[in-house]
């Protein structure tokens, strides 16, 4: 029975799946980019997937960009980049999410880890140096007092969106509040950790291209617009039946493991 399940998960996954389409949109002789600039890859950043699942997932949801950013890493960004190079995109930022107690930055567009354990400033300015942009990540009223004014200068933006908006309205208003002390670029992200989609919250970026280069300029001059959340890319009754049965398909097999064993030969 539960191998039916299965079938029928896998079928009707797989026929209700598809890729998103976008037609190009031209603003001004700038191309406006869908980016997400700040999703966790596996291993080592509490994620599930790995970053080229990330580069892969990422055109699916019809992204132009995705910032694959490490806790306090950026080995595991550069071999998404690496992949996406290979298979033609989605563009792959190299990211940090610089992670101290509090006060996240998501460092974008850098090649070296910058260490967590400095005040504010400093690590902002180790982002600088590299030609990177620093954003600072969910910033709640929570993280407030590891932003003093001579960082919040320094900030090249900060989140506005995120899923946690989603789940807090408070949450939301102190990140706007946030942004009208920092200014810069308002960002939105989908701070992805393994729970889905991909770019539910994003960035539209007016950019002169896709290249990692004319998006962290974009974000640089502030032609940014937070968008979120995007409505699901797969819908409609096969997806619902494709994740019934497979949840159903899961729990079959994790609770009554017996039935497998039952159908084994014994041995005499
Ligand atoms: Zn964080
Ligand atoms: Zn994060």
């Amino acid at each position: 029975m539960r191998w039916v399940l299965l079938a029928v998960a896998l079928i009707a996954g797989t026929i209700a799946d598809r890729n998103i389409e976008r037609p190009s949109v031209v603003h001004d002789g700038f191309r406006r980019l869908a980016v997400d600039l700040h999703v966790h890859p596996f291993p080592l950043s509490w994620s599930t997937l790995a970053p080229w699942d990330i580069v892969l997932e990422a055109r699916r949801q019809g992204l132009d960009a995705v910032a694959i950013a490490g806790h306090n890493h950026v080995w595991v960004g550069q071999a998404g980049r690496w992949f996406s190079r290979l298979v033609g995109g989605p563009t792959v930022i190299s990211s940090e999410e610089i992670h101290p107690p509090v006060g996240h930055v998501v460092a974008l567009g850098i090649e070296r880890t910058v260490d967590w354990d400095q005040p504010s400033e400093a690590m902002i300015d180790a982002v600088h140096r590299q030609g990177g942009v620093a954003v600072a990540a969910h910033p709640t009223r929570s993280s407030w007092m590891r932003w003093p004014d001579a960082a919040v200068r320094q900030l090249d933006g900060s989140e506005v969106l995120q899923p946690v908006t989603i789940l807090s309205k408070d949450a939301g208003l102190e990140m706007r509040s946030f942004h009208e002390r920092a200014g810069g670029a308002a960002i939105g992200s989908s701070d992805y950790h393994g729970l889905g989609p991909i770019g539910l919250c994003r960035t539209y970026v007016l950019a002169r291209d896709n290249s990692e280069a004319a998006i962290l300029d974009a974000i640089r001059a502030g032609r940014t617009e937070p968008a979120g959340p995007e409505p699901p890319v797969q819908a409609g009754v096969l997806v619902w039946v494709s994740r019934i049965c497979g949840v159903l398909w899961l729990l079959f097999t994790v609770l009554w493991p017996g039935s497998r064993r039952d159908s084994t030969p014994r041995r005499s």
